[in-house]
């Protein structure tokens, strides 16, 4: 409690990805037991098309659960299946389909961030006009989508900040970034030695104004390796020194921070721990 209290009182929001495992509505008691004031969790299986509806009484109880346990801001990602930039038909019916049940869902659960990654293609212009079409389609009700960055591995968009830019210039909708520490470090954005020239060019372009929630994540692999592999807080390329850069920046104030680290559960406590101590205490 005495770190919850801590992060609040630097309108920090902290928290990690935890499970919906018998019920949904037991998510935001797990959250709260690692000492969470956000968290995100799965609405249906991220590996998966098929879901099982949520009943209205786990809705109920869900948001009663986040209420009573002050959660804050809390977080769905979307399957990890999803393509809206394919060329195949199939595959984008498939993830309209998804999408629509996630963000109906969302709606249900009280649940207003809702992040993707919203796809690839070879030809990434086609990528972006066929991504921001789909999602300026969607009646999304007080859900927000959130794009999230790539590593820059593959075609998968949005990986730069001119990307993600652009697609926020063809957003005729609710939308929103999602930043991914451990992304935006391997597509080449230095957060330890170029810290606030990094920054300054999210802010420059428009795109820090956008972000909506984080990923926070430190990285396997050295900046502009691409490499998609989460590390847990301090023990990567990102390491103590950038964290404590990020952690004290009052721009991502009152953003979700949502941990996605490696050993999950088991690491909370320790990586919760240790950006409390890179924490600067005024
Ligand atoms: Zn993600
Ligand atoms: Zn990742």
């Amino acid at each position: 409690m005495k770190l919850r209290c801590d992060f609040e009182s630097r309108n920090k929001l902290v928290g990690g990805h935890v499970s919906i495992a018998e019920s949904i509505d037991l998510a935001p008691e797990r959250a709260n037991s690692f000492g969470f004031n956000t968290f995100q969790i799965f609405v249906k299986s991220n590996l998966q098309w098929k879901y099982k509806t949520i009943t209205d009484t786990e809705c109920r109880n869900f948001r009663d659960n986040l209420k009573e346990l002050k959660m804050i801001k809390p977080v769905a990602h979307a399957t990890y299946l999803l393509n809206l930039g394919s060329d195949n038909m199939e595959l984008i019916n498939k993830s309209v389909d998804d999408l629509k049940y996630e963000i109906e869902t969302c709606n249900r659960l009280g649940i207003e961030y809702l992040v993707i990654h919203p796809g690839s293609n070879n030809d990434r212009k086609h990528a972006f006009e066929s991504i921001m079409n789909i999602v300026n389609s969607f009646e999304t009700g007080s859900v927000r989508l959130l794009i999230e960055n790539s590593s820059g591995k593959g075609n998968t968009v949005p990986a730069t900040i001119e990307e993600m830019q652009l697609m926020m210039d063809l957003s005729k909708n609710r939308t929103g970034i999602c930043l991914d520490t451990c992304h935006f470090f391997a597509e080449g954005y230095d957060l330890v030695n170029n810290y606030s020239e990094s920054i300054e060019k999210l802010k420059s372009a428009g795109v820090m104004k956008n972000i909506y929630a984080m990923h926070l994540n430190d990285s396997m692999f050295a900046v502009g390796s691409k490499k998609d592999r989460h590390e847990n807080i301090g023990k990567g390329f990102i390491g103590d020194e950038g964290f404590k850069n990020i952690i004290n920046d009052s721009s991502f104030n009152d953003i979700p921070m949502i941990m996605e680290t490696p050993g999950g559960d088991e690491n909370y406590s320790i990586n919760l721990e240790k950006l409390h101590d890179l924490m600067v205490i005024q």
